[in-house]
């Protein structure tokens, strides 16, 4: 899908901080700060022990933990699992690639589409492969 094209995400008070930072290119977790592990989507308390959570700026790094194309829809996309490199795993859709490039595991990295209100939607595109070393300098 193009920008413009998403569905708007859900408002909530919750989200604010997140849009706000997203509209800066700012992707942003939130992390316990009891048992110190981070989850996705953003909450106050902590699903794993209920404890307080304060947000953080993730490095947008992830790899694909599953995926799959609906080709029925208009535009086709690409949902997906991804696994953030801080820990949690979120469905999010793949942007800018060939379904039948993508692998298990392969690298991602975050980039914000804009949803039909102007909204940043989280979507991850897969991170270049690296020249084969054979390849040789560029000329
Ligand atoms: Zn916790």
């Amino acid at each position: 899908m193009r920008d413009g094209d998403w569905p708007d995400p859900p408002a909530s008070p919750e989200s604010a901080a997140f849009v706000e930072a997203a509209r800066e290119g700012r992707f942003l977790l939130r992390r316990c700060t009891a048992c110190g592990k981070a989850h996705w989507y953003p909450r106050s308390s902590c699903p794993f022990c209920l404890g307080e959570t304060a947000w953080e700026e993730a490095s947008g790094e992830g790899t694909i933990y599953s995926y799959t194309m609906l080709a029925r829809e208009d535009p086709p996309r690409t949902i997906a699992y991804v696994t953030l490199a801080e820990g949690p795993t979120m469905l999010t859709s793949l942007v800018d690639c060939e379904a039948e490039s993508l692998a298990i595991g392969q690298p991602v990295r975050l980039v914000f589409a804009q949803s039909r209100n102007g909204t940043p939607v989280p979507c991850f595109r897969p991170v270049e492969a690296a020249e084969p070393s054979q390849a040789g300098p560029v000329p």
